[in-house]
């Protein structure tokens, strides 16, 4: 059994991370949508945890992937999370020089804590290699439309946290 653990702080999600989950469906027989609750001092989320998951439940679902896709909250190491869940692989976007070095870091640091995870990563396709939440954020909470880079309700719950 082939289980991706799809790990981010997906906040919120966006289509570049629905793109990377419908293509990387293909590669396992389950997938984890696993969202930190724990993503650091750099990292203040937005939305809250709950949120976050509730709202990638229900745009995952919109789908219709034909393998069980669980989404999840984490808290702990990606690491000791992926072992405890028996992960065959860590699944990433990659996004063109922005995301690279940052990446390859995780890969080799997580390699160390246990060569047998692989991490797989699907270059994101041309049309959402811009999209990042961090500037999704940036636009919507200055007002700007986000309608190209999230769906209908991830755009309206921007909207909303923003004029709360
Ligand atoms: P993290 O806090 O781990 O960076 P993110 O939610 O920002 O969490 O991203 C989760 C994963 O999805 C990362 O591998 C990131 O590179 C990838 N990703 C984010 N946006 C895109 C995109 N537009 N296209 C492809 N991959 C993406």
């Amino acid at each position: 059994m082939k289980i991706a653990l799809y790990p981010g702080t997906f906040d919120p999600i966006t289509v570049g991370h629905l793109d990377i989950i419908k293509r990387g469906a293909k590669l396992a027989d389950k997938m984890i949508v696993a969202i930190s609750g724990n993503p650091g001092p750099a990292k203040k989320p937005l939305f809250t945890l709950e949120e976050r998951v509730t709202m990638a439940r229900a745009e995952i679902d919109k789908l219709n992937i034909p393998i069980e896709i669980e989404v999840t909250g984490f808290d702990d190491l990606l690491m000791h999370y992926a072992e405890k869940r028996d992960a065959t692989m860590i699944l990433r976007g990659l996004r063109a020089l922005s995301d690279f070095d940052y990446e390859f870091q995780m890969t080799g640091m997580n390699h160390h804590l246990n060569p047998n995870i692989e991490t797989v990563f699907l270059m994101s396709q041309d049309q959402y290699q811009f999209i990042s939440s961090r500037f999704v954020k940036e636009i919507a909470r200055l007002g700007g439309d986000v309608s190209k880079f999230v769906p209908e309700d991830i755009k309206n719950a921007l909207h909303q946290k923003f004029t709360e």
